[in-house]
């Protein structure tokens, strides 16, 4: 069985069905530093796109992967460590997908380069695009996102517009919502009438739901949200507004190396301990004993968030 740098997965999306991951970007490369950011603070905080790795990697791989180890993936997605972006080869990596295997590509973005023709040419060939809309008033912007100081709000909502308007896939919104920074009446009305405008095929709420960058970020009470999804509800429709309050479905299936394959998931998601044991138990004897080594390698941690246990990767 062949070792995936580039791919994991596939995970169980709300979103996207069974979704093959791509991480086409070194660990926490970003342009923003959310507050709720499940991967941690922000170690490379910057707008410069680079070529990263070698598109004819990453394209092997993916083919690689559905030809010869499992082809029930509904969608192969870019949902790296970071903002996908800011690879200023991703447009090239889309196109060669597309010719290597007959699936749809989705991109999950924070839409802080949407400003920026070339990325928007980038993503036209992508089947859906997922944009964060978190805030529209800069304070709200700067507390929440905590963005690279290269970055204005006003053109990066010029940017989504653009885009939104030039795009022929799936668009969707996503906006996570953190108590007491973007949960306000006024925020979240001006948010759901940009979102509005944009007229996205689905908008998504989300909550932090796993152990965030910074402590404080944490999710609004049930009340709250229902106020939000009841705005956005009745202002683009209830069939175009989901909740995405809770963790995606743990991992289907193990492939390749365990030790590997988990590596790779947390290093993206962090997944709930009770979930990774289920998982890896259908393929070791002692799933227990294979995390504990990890743990005394120093390569993974378990912490717990919500009063739930997760598994996160440590890097340092
Ligand atoms: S949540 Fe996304 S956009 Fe925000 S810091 Fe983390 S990787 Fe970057």
């Amino acid at each position: 069985m062949p070792t995936f740098k580039h791919v994991f997965g596939p995970v169980m999306s709300r979103r996207l069905g069974r979704s093959l991951g791509i991480n086409n970007i070194p660990y926490k490369t970003c342009t923003y530093s959310c507050i709720y950011c499940q991967l941690g603070r922000t170690r490379n905080l910057s707008i410069e796109r680079r070529a990263f790795y070698s598109p004819e990697e990453v394209v092997s791989e993916v083919s690689e992967f559905i030809n010869n180890v499992d082809e029930k993936v509904d969608y192969v997605t870019f949902v790296p460590d970071g903002e996908p972006l800011l690879d200023i080869r991703i447009g090239q990596e889309i196109a060669e997908i597309k010719k290597s295997v007959s699936k749809p590509i989705a991109v999950l973005t924070n839409a802080s380069l949407l400003f920026r023709e070339d990325v928007r040419k980038d993503l036209l060939d992508a089947d859906l695009v997922s944009v964060k809309i978190d805030a529209l008033t800069e304070d709200t912007w700067k507390k929440v996102n905590r963005p690279h100081p290269g970055l204005k709000l006003a053109d990066i909502l010029k940017g989504i517009k653009e885009f939104a308007g030039m795009f022929k896939g799936k668009l969707v919104t996503e906006t996570m919502l953190v108590n007491e920074f973007n949960t306000s009446p006024e925020e979240l009305k001006l948010i759901v009438d940009f979102i509005r405008d944009l007229e996205p095929w689905r908008a998504y709420i989300a909550i932090p739901v796993r152990p965030p960058a910074e402590v404080y970020a944490k999710p609004p009470p049930p009340e709250r949200l229902v106020e939000a999804y009841t705005l956005f509800a009745d202002k683009l429709g209830e069939d175009h507004v989901e909740l995405l309050n809770l963790p995606e479905p743990p991992e289907l299936s193990v492939y390749g190396n365990p030790e590997v394959w988990l590596l790779n998931l947390v290093s993206v998601h962090p997944l709930r301990l009770s979930h990774a044991v289920r998982v890896l138990e259908k393929v070791v004897d002692d799933p227990e004993g294979l995390i504990r080594k990890l743990i005394d390698k120093h390569e993974i941690s378990v912490v717990t968030f919500a009063d739930e246990k997760f598994i996160v990767r440590r890097f340092s």
